[in-house]
């Protein structure tokens, strides 16, 4: 589609430019190339070539479907850490416990949502990108401006030896994450809702006997997230502090709290058991009035962060992504963005509920004011059967997912 480009190994001028190279990115870029062959698609990454996310994401059954028919091959064991429980305390005593096994059947095959590292879906990923002519990455490249002038963007890019190249795209997809600076030059309005204090992750060596699952304990204006996904020996603590303070690496501790939470989700961890990582997170909610504006596209975080601890961010970005490319060569090829503005009426209001009952929760989390209600029991919804109609976008979740 773009006059002049003699390479899609060398262009500098593109149809879609991609800033961020995340998961979500590589899926879109990889659908668009694939789905419209004469459209040159970048991502710009500023991280290096051999860089990975060390995270892990909880992957939902449509999510598995769009990597699968995205090309990407996954190894054997990938797939191992299949999550089969939420369960759910209130002051040690179980109050929701939900089958994530059997919700979601496509003929013979049966999902069930597993937990995987961003590393391993990254590298099935780029085999994919190897095979595409019309499609790229730019490693080690950061975007450092961005203007948009008679309907074309010029991008600054800044390579690792500090050499500043212009770009120039008819589309620009910001897809950097929550903090997306190109996001709050488009004039989209943005709300963002902080978690009233910090997240700490710890990783300990332990396991429970039985299935993986995952536990959400909640306490006295706290609450400990217990990801138990039966890889490796090792379980991921949440541990929600909810007391206005921020987060400080240096200062996260196994509390004995957390170590009460753990056992009430039928664990054991040593009083002076050392964790085997730790870290600490600010968590927010970001939403958007749109997430398409003037030749600028929102995606991934960077349109709708979720909470780290709701198992959704990723999966909604992946779905948005395959869902969205044909909108998008639609609108390169007639200039009408009707199709995305319908996807938006359709997914804004039901990733906006998401966020709002995480929100509401963290909120009365802190306040002491958290409800009998179970907290997992929408989620469980979401985590399995996914959002009521996805098929109509994602042509190959249409009898996976139950009322699709
Ligand atoms: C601890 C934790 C656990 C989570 N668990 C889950 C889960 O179980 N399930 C789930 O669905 N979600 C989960 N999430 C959320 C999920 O990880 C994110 O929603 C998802 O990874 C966001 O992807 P993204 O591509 O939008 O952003 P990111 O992964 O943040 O990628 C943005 C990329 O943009 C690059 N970048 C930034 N600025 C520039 C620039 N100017 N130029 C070039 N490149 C740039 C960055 O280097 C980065 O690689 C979790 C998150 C955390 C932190």
């Amino acid at each position: 589609m773009t006059a002049g480009v003699s390479s899609a190994r060398e262009m500098d001028t593109v149809d879609v430019a991609i800033v961020g190279g995340g998961v979500p990115s590589l899926v879109l870029a990889t659908q668009l190339a694939r789905q419209t062959p004469d459209l040159r698609v970048v991502v710009i990454e500023r991280s290096d070539a051999s860089a990975r996310n060390p995270q892990g994401v909880l992957v939902h059954p449509a999510t598995h479907v769009v990597l699968e028919r995205c090309g990407m091959r996954l190894p054997e064991d990938a797939m191992s850490g299949r999550v089969e429980w939420l369960e759910e305390y209130r002051h040690g005593r179980r109050v929701g416990r939900f089958d994530v096994r059997h919700r979601a059947v496509d003929r013979d095959a049966v999902y069930t949502p597993y937990n995987i590292g961003l590393a391993t879906l990254a590298d099935a990923a780029l085999p994919v990108f190897d095979e595409l002519v019309n499609g790229h990455i730019r490693y080690g490249t950061t975007v450092a401006d961005a203007e948009r002038h008679a309907g074309m963007w010029t991008l600054m890019t800044v390579g690792a030896d500090g050499a500043r190249r212009r770009m120039r795209a008819s589309l620009l997809v910001a897809a950097e994450g929550r903090d997306s600076p190109l996001r709050s030059t488009s004039g989209i309005g943005v709300v963002r809702h902080l978690f009233p204090g910090h997240v700490d992750v710890l990783a300990v060596s332990t396991r429970r006997p039985g299935p993986p699952a995952i536990s959400m304990v909640v306490g006295d204006r706290a609450a400990t997230t217990v990801v138990d996904n039966g890889v490796g020996p090792n379980t991921l603590l949440f541990d929600m502090q909810p007391d206005g303070r921020e987060p400080n690496p240096a200062e996260v501790r196994l509390r004995p709290q957390v170590i009460d939470r753990v056992r009430a989700a039928g664990l054991e961890v040593a009083q002076d058991t050392t964790p085997l990582f730790s870290t600490s997170l600010r968590s927010s909610t970001v939403r958007c009035d749109c997430w398409y504006r003037d030749g600028l596209l929102l995606l991934g975080d960077a349109a709708h962060a979720m909470h780290n601890l709701g198992g959704q961010g990723f999966n909604i970005a992946v779905q948005n992504a395959a869902a969205l490319a044909p909108a998008i060569s639609n609108l390169l090829r007639t200039g009408s963005p009707t199709e995305i503005r319908e996807f938006e009426e359709y997914r804004i209001p039901y990733v906006t509920a998401l966020q709002d009952n995480q929100d509401q929760f963290f909120d009365a989390l802190a306040e002491g004011r958290v409800s009998d209600e179970s907290w997992l029991r929408p989620l469980h919804e979401a985590l399995t059967l996914g959002q009521s109609g996805l098929s109509r976008y994602i042509e190959p979740v249409g009898g996976l997912i139950k009322n699709a």
